[in-house]
């Protein structure tokens, strides 16, 4: 371990920890559920405004296209908001990406609205943790590292989506942009665990809405010219269930359709998520489920329109990763703080980054917990603590650290 140098330590003594709690109390008490349109766009202008503390030009970038197919099976495009990106030096030879999602879970017609304090350290609100109190630490970890010499001759790029509660579909072409070409990325998820421990390997996610057309028919009279399209999702259902193992925990969750009770249905569509926990997994899923369709197909005589995929696919560690997770231990160490890992079971950005083979911690945000439910709570200390790990990082990668 490396320890603190005269210069680390004033790096991590100028963080503003009453700021950046003052901060995250201005945020969360902004709705901005991913779907909550005009609160995502007050919040891009709220972060636009502090990111501002920061050189380079913060611009909001237009979401892309997004569809999905509707309980009738029409492809219908999914209004998001926009995102912001900061680049900073963007001609320097080594660049970093920080990600953040200004987003929550919590949609503008829920009850948990306010953030209220469970004790002196503790705060209790929507999306304190995930990750209003993450986007605190990302920009007060940035402010203290441009107080570096060496910060000149770096360069990154912060972007903070507006959809990665419901899988970053409109932001996933601009992360994979972003990504390309950077050194290492950072991105600003709560910690795995109240006590500070970050997520290492994280299996991957797909979702899909398979839709059924048959064709309909007298339940009564003439049920064999009937091609019933309910069953066939059902069957679908049934046999997705069977192709689950412990690498691949497949889903099936909903399926809309049918009519009249006197009526064949002639429509339905199945909507299923699966978790594949390595590559393999993943395209072992992608030939079996085509074969799969091709058998429903012909067995029930409906034909198959498929939407969705893998949108996040599964984190390994590479060694490359695994350096930068030592190096985040190594700071923590020096800063007195423990830092463990987990593999988990969950999804991030952090998945999408490592995807285009640039070592990423996605997990370096807050200490908290119970999030995406109304007990969500951020610990507060945590705020400058976290802001320092990651300065320390920032700063030792930039002197040259490799990874
Ligand atoms: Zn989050």
């Amino acid at each position: 371990m490396k320890q603190l140098s005269i210069i680390e330590a004033a790096l991590v003594d100028s963080i503003d920890a009453p700021a950046m709690l003052h901060q995250v109390l201005a945020w969360a008490g902004v709705n901005s559920g991913t779907g909550n349109l005009a609160g995502l766009a007050q919040m891009a202008d709220l972060l636009a405004h502090a990111f501002a503390a920061l050189p380079g030009e913060v611009t909001l970038r237009e979401p892309a296209t997004v569809t999905a197919l509707d309980a009738a099976g029409r492809e219908v495009e999914k209004p998001h908001g926009r995102h912001l990106l900061l680049r900073v030096r963007p001609d320097a030879d080594r660049r970093f990406l920080l990600t953040g999602h200004m987003d929550t879970v919590f949609p503008a017609d829920h009850p948990f609205q306010q953030v209220s304090w469970i004790d002196g350290e503790t705060l209790n609100g929507p999306g304190t943790a995930d990750m209003k109190g993450g986007i605190a630490v990302m920009l007060h970890a940035l402010m203290a590292f441009e107080q570096l010499p060496e910060a000149a001759a770096c360069g990154y790029d912060v972007l903070i989506n507006s959809d990665e509660e419901t899988g970053s579909l409109s932001s996933a072409p601009l992360i994979a942009q972003l990504a390309h070409g950077k050194f290492a990325a950072l991105t600003y998820e709560p910690s795995a665990l109240p006590d500070g421990t970050l997520a290492h390997a994280r299996g991957g996610s797909g979702n899909y809405s398979v839709c059924f057309s048959g064709r309909s028919a007298h339940a009564g009279r003439n049920p064999q010219d009937g091609r019933n399209a309910l069953v066939a999702a059902a069957d679908c259902a049934v046999r997705l269930k069977l192709m689950s193992h412990a690498d691949l925990p497949v889903n099936p969750a909903k399926i809309d359709g049918g009519s009249a009770n006197n009526v064949v249905p002639d429509h339905a569509v199945l909507r299923f998520n699966i978790r594949p926990r390595t590559e393999a997994a993943a395209e072992a899923f992608l030939s079996d489920f085509n074969d799969l369709l091709r058998l429903l197909e012909k067995q029930h005589e409906v034909s198959i329109h498929c939407h969705g995929g893998i949108t996040r696919p599964p984190k390994p560690v590479d060694a490359r990763a695994q350096a930068l997770f030592d190096l985040v231990r190594d700071c923590g160490a020096a800063l007195g703080q423990t830092i463990g890992w987990q593999a988990s079971g969950g999804v991030c950005d952090g998945n999408n980054i490592a995807a285009c083979g640039v070592p990423v911690v996605d997990t370096m945000g807050v200490r908290g917990g119970a999030i995406h439910s109304p007990d969500e709570f951020m610990i507060v200390p945590s705020l400058r603590e976290r802001a320092a790990l990651s300065a320390l990082v920032l700063a030792r990668l930039a002197r040259g650290e490799d990874l």
